[in-house]
């Protein structure tokens, strides 16, 4: 594995099939899934670890988020990626004119409770993309309204890449994995297991009963307040559209349970759609 740190060292072989995962680092056993779907996929695999400034607000948590490079490196080679792209701020940002919004799909939720967050996660995703220019790019479906964001860029700027969504991975007792999971203390780590379970049970009370619009806000404020009983802060806790992520007044299939909030200081998000 090559560890490329300016855009000139890339020297990528177009010739052949060409997998781009974006990453911030900070690698676990999601961000590893991808990679391996990428290996399975393409011929070459490249694995992009760069902490987005663009993409945290004032206040968030970009100077102290995990950065464990050594660890990193050693976990993308285990997965056989070919080239780890690891830049600079000022390699991927010589200047900050140019921002890409992606209107609509991105105003509420994250894009309401992390003002910016989604124009910085577009613009970068569209820099390493025309960078790398990969046939195949792979999302987690963790962070599902980033995955809805990035395939509405895609669509509307004709940017000619396929896009692979790929399942969440989880722990053993159901919690989404990831790079903010560490923040956690093991009290707060144990009671972060509540939320899959919440949003599990509600997807079967959703997928198994035929509930009408009062009966599905009812069972979403039920299940915010069982999360709240369990000290979870939660930002929200919605049945949207997987793709417009627009509210949905009763469930249908396909379509999404998505959750944010803190616990103590972190902030965490997870989603499971209805089959
Ligand atoms: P991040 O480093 O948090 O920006 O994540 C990089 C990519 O890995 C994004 O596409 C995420 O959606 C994806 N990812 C993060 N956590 C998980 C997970 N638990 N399961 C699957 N994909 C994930």
């Amino acid at each position: 594995m090559r560890i490329a740190r300016a855009i000139a060292d890339l020297r990528l072989d177009r010739s052949r099939r060409i997998a781009l995962v974006p990453t911030m680092g900070a690698l676990h056993e999601g961000h590893v899934s991808l990679m391996r779907r990428a290996r399975q996929e393409a011929d070459l695999v490249v694995v992009s670890l760069f902490v987005n400034p663009t993409q945290f607000g004032p206040g968030e948590d970009f100077s102290s988020y995990p950065r464990a490079e050594e660890q990193d490196a050693e976990m993308a080679m285990q997965a056989g990626v070919d080239v780890l792209f690891a830049p600079s701020v000022s390699e991927v940002y010589p200047r900050r004119t140019t921002t890409i919004q992606v209107k609509g799909v991105s105003a509420r939720w994250e894009g309401e409770h992390r003002p910016g967050h989604f124009d910085g996660v577009a613009t970068v995703v569209c820099k390493l993309i025309n960078i790398v220019q990969p046939q195949l790019t792979y999302f987690g479906k963790k962070d599902l309204q980033q995955c809805a964001v990035i395939l509405r860029m895609v669509e509307d700027l004709n940017i000619p890449t396929t896009l692979v969504f790929c399942e969440t991975i989880r722990e053993a007792d159901g919690l989404a994995m990831s790079s903010r999971n560490r923040y956690l203390n093991p009290h707060e780590r144990e009671t972060a297991a509540r939320i899959s379970h919440v949003l599990h049970d509600l997807r079967s009370k959703m997928s198994s009963q035929k509930l009408a619009e009062d009966q599905t806000s009812a069972a979403l404020l039920a299940s915010t307040a069982d999360l709240e009983a369990h000290g979870i802060r939660v930002q929200y806790l919605a049945l949207v559209d997987s793709r417009s992520f627009e509210p949905l007044p009763i469930p249908e299939s396909g379509a999404s349970l998505i959750f944010a909030g803190y616990l103590g200081s972190t902030r965490l998000i997870d989603n499971v759609q209805i089959p």
